[in-house]
């Protein structure tokens, strides 16, 4: 079951078990939903709304950082209880308005996630008519902007995870939703998911569909030094020296020795994906099902031998 709590002011967290979503005190009177988790978090999203509205804060809009399933599952049931606009960048659109598919994950770069991702099937999805492109700030071009519903927070443009991901950042106090770029627990070692340990991590590395974006993405939001990290995955990491942190994950950031996705990537423009990497031999589903068709045959080798057995007595 998701909890909700208050990580800085006007800053509320609903923490599950694998992903989070968060809820930002916007406008006088107004809140928004950043990332929405699965479509079945609708009712423990609610709760958290109807706490914001005790305190006269009522939803104004949903922001996606990305549009992959366990970040934009129950969005349209917000829009459409709520009458709320769903903003994403521009890049992320033609995988949400039911164009196209996002490019498969990878299930080679090895370790508990890229492995269970071979029994995902993330599909496209239509958000039409709630969605709404972000539009581009002025000094900044396509890199950055903002939105009329959140006055002291920019959104950043961090591809590489997905070709239209985008950070949202608090000056003030230096509050940073990183969605995936990162997470703050480490989903590719077996070792570590059953730790926990928080720490940072390349975000939900399976999905990676641009390594070396992902990595001067990572180096870009390392620059911003903020007092607070909060992931897409993973509990919040806060405090004097996460900057510090930031910076040195930032400065050898693991990209894996192979990969789809490792080299050139997959390519993007806002017709969606132009050029993807064709699939590599997939060792571990190879070995899998080696070891599978391996041991059907010895079973059925032994009930053989046994039948006869028995037979000749
Ligand atoms: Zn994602
Ligand atoms: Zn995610």
């Amino acid at each position: 079951m998701p909890t909700m709590k208050e990580v800085a002011p006007g800053v509320w967290i609903i923490e599950g078990v694998f992903v989070n979503a968060f809820l930002l005190e916007g406008r006088a009177g107004e809140c928004i939903l950043v990332d929405t988790g699965f479509s079945y978090w609708f009712s423990a999203i609610e709760r958290g709304l109807s706490l914001l509205a005790k305190r006269g804060h009522k939803l104004a809009a949903v922001f996606l950082t990305h549009g992959h399933g366990d970040h934009s599952g129950s969005a349209r049931l917000f829009a459409e209880r709520y009458g709320v606009p769903i903003y994403a960048h521009r890049l992320e659109l033609p995988f949400l308005d039911g164009t196209m598919s996002y490019p498969p994950p990878d299930p080679t770069i090895g370790g508990p996630h890229a492995f269970l991702t071979r029994l995902v099937d993330e599909r496209s999805k239509d958000l039409r008519p709630h969605l709404r492109a972000l539009e581009y700030g002025e000094a900044w071009c396509a890199s950055e902007g903002e939105i009329p519903e959140l006055p002291e927070w920019r959104w950043v443009h961090t591809p590489g995870h997905s070709p239209g991901h985008v950070a949202l950042f608090r000056e003030r106090d230096r509050v940073l939703l990183a969605g995936d770029v990162l997470e703050s627990v480490n989903f590719d070692r077996w070792g570590s998911l059953v730790r926990r340990k928080p720490g940072l991590w390349r975000g939900e590395s399976p999905y990676i569909c641009n390594w070396k974006q992902a990595e001067a993405s990572v180096r870009l939001l390392a620059m911003l030094q903020p007092t607070l990290i909060l992931c897409g995955h993973g509990s919040p990491l806060g405090g004097r020296v996460v900057a510090q942190q930031l910076g040195a994950f930032a400065a050898s950031y693991p990209v894996p020795e192979r990969g789809r996705y490792v080299g050139t990537g997959a390519h993007f423009d806002e017709g969606g994906a132009f050029q993807v990497p064709p699939a590599p031999f997939d060792r571990g589903l190879f070995f899998a099902s080696a070891t599978l068709v391996a041991a059907l045959a010895a079973s059925t080798a032994y009930r053989t031998v046994r039948g006869r057995h028995l037979g000749s007595h």
